[in-house]
């Protein structure tokens, strides 16, 4: 079978791999139906997190399961299914308390912007939806496996409801899902911190009810405003860079939360988090705990979060996926075999 491989920042290639077979009776091989690009893989391409060796890549997919080991019992072959970014088995006791991202049995996959996928911990990482969804409903499953959940995840970790104000740093794939988690959750005030037309006009399709373009104090000014001058009770932070931790530390209110999903790249002033009474809370996605709901939402036609892919590629043209999304052409590539 053929797969993305990052060989050097800037060089992902297309090439022939062996294929995934079972290995631990818990496998499944899942023939990909779609996959896409994250941001978290631009770290490596962009030369930011090191490429020691090359490297098969992609942990994002949605597909029909091909085979099953022997101690699989939730999936079988002929399955229409979706996967979290991080396997895992759903029965440890993290994942009883729903800390599915850090499970006592987790794994990785071996590259997912591959045409077949060796997915570990079937049972507790796979999810099947009944019979085949419709092809319109692809990309919103898709975007199930990381970003979406994420967003979600963020949402969480800071306490979104109802009666939050809640800003949303970071208008990628996991900053606009954040929009749409936060609407889904109940926000009557949904800031998204955004300077680019196309992103802007997708936040505000998700529900976003304020734009703020500005950055840095004059970011954290705009928002103070639209929420009684004291700063949002939530702010979402999806970069993880430390301008845009300090942009959340800037514009959250006193005593508000900060949920933190943006890989880190930089420091928090805890002490000043100590005096203000901020709550920090966040990390990668128990996107296993999260599936069940949000596939419901998808199936049903109640949130698409597969929007955020704004251009589709063949998987064989995965160096152009990357460049588009590098040179900011694209917020989200989706890549079907
Ligand atoms: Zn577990």
């Amino acid at each position: 079978m053929f797969g993305a491989v990052i060989h050097a920042p800037g060089d992902v290639r297309y090439e022939k791999r062996a294929d995934p077979t079972i290995i631990k009776p818990t496998d499944a091989v899942v023939r990909t139906v779609a996959t896409c690009v994250c941001g978290s893989d631009l770290w490596r391409y962009r030369g930011i997190a090191p490429v020691k060796q090359p490297a098969p890549i992609g942990h994002e997919f949605c597909g029909v399961v091909e085979q099953v080991g022997d101690a699989v019992t939730t999936v079988r072959p002929g399955d229409f299914v979706v996967g979290g970014f991080n396997p895992s088995d759903n029965t440890c006791g993290l994942c009883r308390k729903g800390a599915t991202a850090n499970c006592l049995h987790g794994d990785h996959y071996d590259g997912a912007q591959a045409e077949r996928i060796r997915v570990p911990q079937a049972d507790g990482t796979l999810l099947a939806t009944p019979g085949l969804p419709a092809d319109d409903l692809v990309p919103g499953i898709l975007a199930l496996s990381d970003v979406m959940c994420t967003g979600w995840h963020a949402a969480l970790s800071a306490g979104v409801g109802p009666d939050t104000s809640v800003a949303v740093v970071g208008d990628g794939a996991v900053g606009l899902s954040a929009v749409l988690a936060a609407v889904q959750l109940g926000a009557p005030v949904v800031i998204a911190m955004s300077r680019h037309d196309d992103r802007t006009a997708l936040a505000r399709e998700f529900g976003a009810t304020h734009v703020v373009a500005e950055r840095d104090e004059a970011g954290s000014a705009a928002v103070r405003q639209l929420t009684d001058g004291i700063g949002a009770d939530c702010v979402l932070e999806c970069v993880g860079t430390e301008g845009a931790r300090m942009q959340a530390v800037g514009s959250v209110r006193d005593g508000g939360n900060i949920g933190l999903v943006g890989v880190p790249h930089g420091d928090l002033p805890v002490n000043e988090l100590f005096w203000r009474n901020v709550g920090i809370k966040g990390g990668t996605a128990n996107v296993r705990a999260y599936l069940p709901h949000l596939l419901e939402l998808v199936l049903a036609r109640r949130i698409d979060p597969g929007r955020v892919f704004d251009l589709e590629l063949p998987l064989a043209q995965v160096a152009e996926a990357y460049a588009a999304m590098d040179e900011r052409r694209a917020i989200k590539v989706l890549l079907r075999p």
